[in-house]
């Protein structure tokens, strides 16, 4: 479980945001410039918050304005809007890069079908690979939580499919609490458990909801 309570002054308003996410999918769903990104990089312990407590399961990692766990040790899987892959690295050196048991980043590239570009350079490969590069990477860390922000937001409509589909068996599979940022109401309806709808740095509504059926072929 993480639960978040965050305040952070922002050059045209101030983020102020209380959610927790339980072993589920929570959609962070706003306008560009609501604040998405900084309170995924909050959490990762990327920037400086002003005030509020962040926990994930028994651990608090900030608590009145002092960061208690460094950013390698926060235990946090992290996939960037750009997937910020190293580009002097392959696609094996990249997800090697913070992964914990050789065993199991393999279990991942062979279910998200990466095993034929292992010895590939990011300028080498699709987007949609890039993308399934990235994912590998920040779960081989075999992080207690999962960060994506817009991850499907570059890739073409068959790929981002296909995408979905890979998200939901890899959470079906390892139960994490993942917060997704996006802008795409399909994703929403496909992907969410609990969809929190922000506006200028605040929580406007937050809802349940029931996850479209797709059928998993994986
Ligand atoms: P989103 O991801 O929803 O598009 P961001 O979190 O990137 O939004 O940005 C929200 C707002 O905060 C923007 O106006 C941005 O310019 C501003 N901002 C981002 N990072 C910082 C920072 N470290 N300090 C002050 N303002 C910031
Ligand atoms: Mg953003």
């Amino acid at each position: 479980m993480l639960t978040v309570h965050m305040e952070k002054q922002l050059s045209h308003f101030t983020l102020d945001v209380k959610f927790n996410v339980g072993r589920e999918i929570a959609v962070l769903f706003g306008p560009s410039g609501s604040g998405k990104t900084t309170i995924l990089n909050g959490i990762a312990g990327l920037t400086k918050i002003n005030d509020g407590e962040i926990r994930l399961n028994e651990r608090v990692l900030f608590r009145e304005g002092k960061s208690l766990v460094p950013v390698q040790e926060r235990k946090v899987g992290y996939l960037f809007q750009d997937y910020a892959l190293f580009p002097h690295k392959t696609v094996w050196e990249n997800i090697e890069y913070g992964m914990k048991q050789e065993s199991f980043a393999k279990k991942l590239i062979d279910k998200l079908q990466v095993g034929h570009l292992l010895t590939q350079y990011p300028h080498e490969i699709s987007g949609g690979e890039k993308q399934r590069t990235a994912l590998i990477r920040a779960i081989a860390t075999e992080p207690e939580l999962l960060l994506l922000d817009e991850p499907f937001s570059a890739l073409d409509e068959k790929t981002k499919n296909n995408s979905y589909e890979q998200l939901l068996a890899v959470h079906q599979e390892w139960h994490i609490p993942i917060i997704l940022v996006t802008h795409n109401k399909s994703e929403v309806e496909l992907l969410a458990d609990k969809v929190l709808y922000m506006k200028n740095g605040k929580i406007m509504e937050e809802k349940l909801q029931e996850k479209e059926k797709i059928s998993l072929k994986m």
